[in-house]
């Protein structure tokens, strides 16, 4: 633990709220964040209300036009040395993200690198503008195509991925010259902090980004969504909360961009590589423990594969070690809260009532006293069972057989979200006639992983609006404008 505050001191000042480049005590006192491995506290977090949220905007709006105006090579070079810096603090974050989040230091270097990589695609992003000149059809005028940023960005991230979410959002937003006012989840806002010191140290001047950590999200995010001067709201997080926020949205026309849940199909065609597709199932499954929104969520599989596929993926699981993110020898950390151990064991209840059989569960050592839950291969699992109508978040793998591909594609598609898909099957065409005939954002193909930073990420149906990632992802952060000039 001493390593971890030696960590929290370094990276990021242990109460901050970031105020136009000064790192202020917090209005409400200060609020713990708790290591979910054993509940004990990781540091004190300055605990922001309504005044600080508001300050922000005064910061990030003194800043905006200067950094609107700073040329793109100057913004794409402080992305870029941010970028070097947190490949440089590698180790150091991920434990940060180990200590708050709980995931295996393995899963938290991976966040730290996948992370880094969306500050350096939007350096480079930064300097490539795009717009349009050229004659209007009837002749005697010119049309000219720019974009601008779309102003003082908000942005409200979740605790799953502390330091991608983060990038996600704020490598488009500078590269497109907004400031922005960003609002981590107050279970782990030390890794946002630390970021954001990482851009600072990097030349970003005063008020191009603040920090505002709080327990009153809905306060603090009410204000900016209230304030004329916001233009714009990314959030990442579940799909009830992005509800909320479009409604209060809408009363400003406010341009939103809204990354929200997942219910991931892992489809298994009868001609798969089964050994290739348990590969994959361990990475779209067990990756943080579950909980990301890509966690491939319901595994479909053909019959006649089906009992080799689950007898190969419970030999895998069965292998999955348990225990604090922190000790190199783990896999499985824990989840985030006793609340998310108690829904997923509901979950899995719920299926062995309904006729489901466990094919494989580890067991939690007994000494953890944390948020541990162990990692289970749910089989014979129906339908209709809510752990493949809802969004699991947790290590359990259920698998559904399926016979009828026309039953298979209504099982797929029925259910209101869209974001990431998996299919597995030896014959390309195959997979991509299954591919483009499920309603979903992304699919992986053959692959247990689908985000990328050069890929435009996001969902369909009420998995959410917008892209993030690739060059649809800077376009959020943008204003399209054109000039019609008069060449006679
Ligand atoms: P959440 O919706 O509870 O919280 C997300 C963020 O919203 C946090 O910062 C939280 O403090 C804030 N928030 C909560 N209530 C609010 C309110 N009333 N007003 C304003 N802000 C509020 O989600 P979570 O539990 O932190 O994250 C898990 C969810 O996020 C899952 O559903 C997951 O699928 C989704 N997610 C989606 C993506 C994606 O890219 N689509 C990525 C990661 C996570």
């Amino acid at each position: 633990m001493n390593e971890v505050a030696a960590i929290v001191r370094g990276l990021a000042p242990s109460s901050g709220v970031l105020i136009g480049g000064d790192w202020r005590p917090g209005e409400l006192g200060t609020f713990d964040v708790d290591d979910p491995a054993d509940k004990s506290v990781v540091a004190a977090v300055a605990n922001a209300g309504t005044g600080q949220a508001r300050a922000a905007v005064d910061a990030a709006e003194a800043a905006a036009r200067a950094w609107a105006g700073t040329p793109p090579r100057a913004r794409s070079e402080i992305l870029h040395r941010a970028f070097e810096s947190m490949r440089r603090d590698r180790e150091a974050l991920a434990r940060l993200i180990t200590a708050e989040n709980g995931k295996s230091l393995r899963d938290a270097e991976a966040e730290v690198t996948y992370a880094a990589e969306f500050l350096r695609w939007y350096a480079e992003e930064a300097v490539r503008p795009d717009g349009g000149y050229g004659p209007a059809p009837a002749g005697g005028t010119r049309t000219v195509v720019t974009h601008r940023p779309v102003g003082i960005a908000a942005l409200v991230t979740p605790w799953n991925f502390p330091a991608a979410m983060a990038t996600r959002k704020l490598g488009p937003a500078l590269a497109a010259g907004c400031t922005v006012v960003l609002k981590p989840a107050h279970e782990t806002p030390l890794t946002a902090l630390a970021i954001a010191r990482l851009i600072e140290d990097a030349g970003a001047p005063a008020g191009v980004v603040n920090v505002v950590p709080t327990t009153e999200p809905a306060d603090v995010v009410g204000a900016w969504l209230s304030d004329p001067r916001v233009r714009k709201l990314s959030f990442t997080g579940s799909t009830a909360v992005g509800r909320l926020l479009l409604r209060q949205a809408a009363d400003r026309v406010l341009n939103c961009s809204m990354e929200l849940g997942g219910n991931a199909p892992f489809v298994v065609l009868d001609d798969a590589d089964v050994p290739a597709a348990v590969d994959g199932a361990m990475i779209a499954k067990f990756r943080g423990g579950g909980q990301a929104c890509t966690a491939a969520n319901r595994f479909y599989v053909h019959e006649s594969v089906v009992d080799d596929f689950t007898a190969q993926l419970a030999l895998r699981v069965e292998r999955l070690r348990v225990g604090r993110g922190a000790e190199p020898a783990t896999d499985i950390g824990p989840l985030i809260s006793g609340q998310a151990v108690a829904g997923a064991t509901g979950l899995i209840d719920d299926a062995l009532q309904r006729g489901a059989r466990i094919a494989a569960q580890t067991s939690v050592p007994s000494e953890l006293s944390g948020h541990f839950m162990a990692p289970t291969v749910l089989a014979d699992v129906t339908p209709e069972a809510r752990v493949v109508q809802e969004e699991i978040f947790a290590p359990v793998a259920p698998v559904v057989a399926w016979r009828d591909q026309d039953e298979l594609l209504a099982m797929v598609n029925g259910t209101e979200m869209g974001l990431a898909a998996y299919v597995y099957s030896r014959d390309l065409k195959r997979a991509m006639v299954m591919s483009e005939a499920i309603e979903a954002g992304m699919v992986g193909i053959n692959r247990g992983l689908v985000s990328d930073p050069s890929a435009p990420f996001g969902g369909v149906k009420q998995s959410g609006l917008g892209r993030e990632g690739a060059r649809e992802g800077l376009a959020e952060y943008q204003e399209t404008q054109y000039f019609s000039v008069d060449w006679s």
